[in-house]
């Protein structure tokens, strides 16, 4: 309903939750997920007619959430779940919606489907409100009273899945390097069979303090050494957050490489996109890029002009006061410089 009526504005946060949903409409949805992948409409009285149903996803992906969801090794499982409680057989997922207005945990076996909401009628916010601790308790003791140990048996593997093993760091299949490994379930000719790549090699000195590239790398005198193969993003989280991991030493200073290479790549914004932004609002643009590893200090401008100096893990912010094109520059402190750009609209 909510679709029919803003699609045009709702965009991409969406994915994150932008767009309200009736606590009927949710626990319909999950009730595809116990109907192999059928959408079937609620009927609210008995002679009503059963309405046409939709398949929104495949039986297989069907079956794959279904795995996912009734894990108990997960960060929603209510506290003291364990001791406390009698935990039924049922796939569930919990959440907490903006300003914890709303706690939700929705529940399904072969049999029901089981929508818990929690939260104010005026829609009040509440501290201590939240999916796992509010709701999901409410949802295990429906499921106890109703169909504790359901005697319509668990939702069972569809013939085009097959099982294969994984790294568990990266869920893709095993490189030589992965120890630890799980067997997994996944659909041959659509998931991706790409080797895991959590660890990368990298040529570095005897004494490990340098590292090479092809253009540097001496004919002896080095060693093969494995380190974590993390996305830009991902280093800038561990290195913002300052969490340990095991650095590639700095680039061999003798090499003539570095100073052509490794410019400092923009993430946010997102180059080529147009930004919609609310006229009034003061909203602003969060401008961030990943810089190489011995960069201090960034310069960045906008349509040319500098707009702030900043260490180079720093997001900054910048303030659009009129539509149209913009350019975002930023330039290392070695001169190294990337270009990018963006539409900027008002509503
Ligand atoms: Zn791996
Ligand atoms: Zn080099």
């Amino acid at each position: 309903r909510d679709i029919g009526k803003k699609g045009d504005q709702l965009g991409l946060s969406m994915i994150l939750g932008g767009c309200g949903v009736t606590l009927e409409e949710m626990t319909l949805l999950y009730s595809a997920f116990a109907n192999k992948g059928q959408y079937v409409p609620a009927k609210w009285l008995q002679d009503e007619p059963v309405m046409e149903s939709k398949q929104l996803i495949s039986p297989a992906a069907t079956f794959m959430i279904n795995e996912i969801l009734t894990q108990l090794l997960r960060p929603d499982l209510p506290h003291n779940a364990y001791s406390s409680t009698h935990l039924p057989k049922i796939a569930w997922k919990t959440g907490t919606s903006y300003g914890r207005r709303d706690a939700w945990s929705i529940g399904y076996n072969k049999k029901y489907t089981v929508g818990v909401w929690v939260g104010n009628f005026s829609g009040e916010g509440v501290p201590e409100l939240n999916g796992t601790d509010s709701a999901t308790p409410l949802l295990f003791d429906i499921f106890n009273s109703i169909d504790y140990n359901s005697t319509a048996g668990w939702f069972t593997a569809p013939p085009n899945m097959a099982l294969r093993r994984v790294c568990t760091e990266t869920g893709l299949p095993v490189n030589s390097f992965c120890e630890s490994q799980a067997m997994d379930y996944y659909l041959p000719g659509i998931s991706a069979v790409a080797k895991c790549r959590h660890l990368k090699q990298v040529p570095v000195s005897e004494d490990e303090k340098f590292a090479y590239c092809t253009t540097c790398q001496p004919e002896s005198g080095y060693v093969q050494k494995w380190y974590p193969n993390f996305a830009p993003e991902i280093l800038t989280f561990y290195d913002a957050n300052q969490l340990p991991y095991t650095h590639i030493p700095a680039h061999n200073p003798g090499c003539s490489r570095i100073f052509s290479d490794n410019a400092p790549v923009i993430v946010s914004p997102a180059a080529e996109m147009e930004y919609l932004l609310e006229a009034g609002e003061k909203q602003k643009l969060m401008l961030h890029a990943n810089a190489h590893n011995e960069v201090k200090k960034l310069f960045w401008y906008v349509n040319d002009k500098l707009l702030k100096t900043a260490p180079a893990t720093e997001n900054i912010f910048f303030e659009p006061t009129t539509a149209g094109r913009y350019k975002i520059s930023c330039t290392d402190d070695q001169g190294r410089n990337t270009n990018s750009y963006v539409m900027v609209s008002f509503l």
